[in-house]
C-alpha cells in the first residue's frame, strides 16, 4: 500500500526531534510500489529515504519527497545444519529484528542491540557496536534503483562495507532504497564478548548465552546514552577518525591515557568522544544545544532546537578538537 502525506511534521519522526516539514512523504509496504512510485515521467524530483529518523539531522523544511519504507516481514529462506538465513523487509525495527533472532536461538546480532533504526538503514552505514557490525551478518541486500528503475541484489562483498560506510553511502548514494536484507545467523553458540565492560555483565548474569548477552548490551547502552524521547540525540554524533599510525603514535606519546585502536598495518582509529572530552567539551551547554554530559560524542537538543544551533555546536566541538590535536572530526549523521 502506498501512502501519501502532504506538508507533514517531521518532529515525531527525527531522533533530534528537530521540528521542520517535508513537503511530502510517501509511505510504502511493498517492493513493487517502487516501480509505481518512481515511474517515468512521474517519480518525485528530488527525494531521500527516510527510516527511523535516528541518523538525519534536518536544518530546513525537506522541499521535496521523503520515500519510507514500511514493510516488516521477517522470513525464513534457508536452513542448513549450522545456520539459517533469514530476510527482513526494510520497515522492520532493528531491534524487533535482534529480538526474534535471539527468540529463535540465532547468533550474530545479539551484541547489536538496542541500535535504534530501521533495518533498511543498517547496511547503509554499517552499523556497529560493541565489537561487531552489521556486515558480520549481512548475506546480501536487495535494493531498488532509481537510475534504472530495476530491482536489484547485491551480496556481501558487493557491498563494500566498512567502517561506517558501504556503497550505499558512496557509488549508489541517492539512487538506491533498500527494500529488504538478508542475514546469515549462527545456530552455534558464538559469543563475543571482547569490548568493553561486555563480559563483567554477561557473567554477573550467569554467562554467555544469547539472553544474557542481549540483556546485558542493553543495559550497558542504557545507562550510557540519553534516551531520545527525553533528549533528542542521534547517537555519536562524529565518527572516530582514522588517521596515519605515525600521527597516533605521536599523540599517544603526548597523552598517555589516550584510546589507539590499530585498524591495518598502517592506520589507526581514534576516540572522538576522548578528544571532546579532553578539549573541555563534555558537559558543554550553548542555548538549546550541548554535548552531552556523559558520553562526548553526543550532541543533543535541549528543546526546540534548530538543526542549524546543532551544526553551529558541531563546527565548534569540531574546531576546538582540531585547534587542541590537530585532528578533523566528521559527522556521521546525515545533514540534510
Ligand atoms: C541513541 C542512539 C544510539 C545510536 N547508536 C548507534 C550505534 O551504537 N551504532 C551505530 O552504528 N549507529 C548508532 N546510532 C545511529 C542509528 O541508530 C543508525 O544510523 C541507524 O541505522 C539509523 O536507522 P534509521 O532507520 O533511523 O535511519 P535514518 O536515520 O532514517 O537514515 C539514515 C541514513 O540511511 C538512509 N536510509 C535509511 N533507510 C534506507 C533504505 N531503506 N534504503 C536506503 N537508504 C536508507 C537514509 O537516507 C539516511 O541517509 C544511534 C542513534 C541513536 C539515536
Amino acid at each position: 500500500m502506498i501512502t501519501l502525506l502532504k506538508n507533514h511534521p517531521l518532529k515525531e519522526l527525527n531522533s533530534f526531534g528537530v521540528d521542520e516539514q517535508a513537503d511530502s512523504i510517501i509511505c510504502f509496504d511493498k517492493k513493487e510500489d517502487l516501480n509505481s512510485i518512481f515511474a517515468e515521467g512521474n517519480e518525485p524530483e528530488k527525494w531521500y529515504v527516510l527510516g527511523g529518523g535516528n541518523n538525519i539531522l534536518f536544518t530546513q523544511r525537506f522541499a521535496g519527497t521523503l520515500i519510507k519504507p514500511t514493510g516488516k516481514a521477517i522470513n525464513i529462506k534457508v536452513q542448513f545444519e549450522d545456520y539459517i538465513i533469514i530476510e527482513a523487509e526494510a520497515g522492520v525495527e532493528w531491534d524487533d529484528l535482534v529480538e526474534w533472532s535471539v527468540e529463535h536461538n540465532l547468533w550474530g546480532m545479539e551484541n547489536l542491540s538496542l541500535i535504534p533504526g530501521s533495518v533498511g538503514a543498517a547496511p547503509v552505514q554499517n552499523i556497529g557496536a560493541y565489537g561487531a557490525e552489521a556486515k558480520d551478518v549481512i548475506e546480501r541486500v536487495h535494493y531498488f534503483s532509481t537510475k534504472d528503475r530495476k530491482h536489484h541484489t547485491i551480496g556481501n562483498a558487493e557491498c563494500r562495507f566498512a567502517y561506517r560506510d558501504s556503497i550505499f553511502k558512496q557509488e549508489l548514494r541517492g539512487n538506491a532504497i533498500i527494500t529488504s536484507v538478508e542475514f546469515r545467523l549462527s545456530k552455534s553458540s558464538q559469543p563475543n564478548l571482547g569490548y568493553g565492560d561486555l563480559q563483567r555483565e554477561v557473567e554477573s548474569r550467569g554467562g554467555a548465552t544469547l539472553k544474557n548477552i542481549r540483556e546485558a548490551v542493553c543495559a550497558i547502552r542504557s545507562s550510557k546514552l540519553p534516551d531520545t524521547k527525553v533528549l533528542g540525540n542521534a547517537g555519536s554524533f562524529f565518527k572516530n577518525p582514522i588517521v596515519g599510525k605515525e600521527v597516533g603514535e605521536r599523540l599517544k606519546s603526548e597523552y598517555e591515557n589516550m584510546p589507539l585502536y590499530p585498524v591495518s598495518e598502517s592506520k589507526c582509529k581514534l576516540a572522538a568522544g576522548w578528544l571532546i572530552d579532553q578539549a573541555g567539551l563534555k558537559g558543554y551547554r550553548t542555548g538549546n544545544v550541548g554535548v552531552h554530559e556523559r558520553q562526548a560524542l553526543v550532541l543533543v537538543n535541549y528543546g526546540g532546537a534548530t538543526g542549524g544551533e546543532v551544526i553551529a555546536l558541531s563546527d565548534y566541538v569540531r574546531s576546538q578538537v582540531k585547534e587542541k590535536f590537530g585532528i578533523a572530526i566528521d559527522p556521521e549523521v546525515n545533514i540534510l
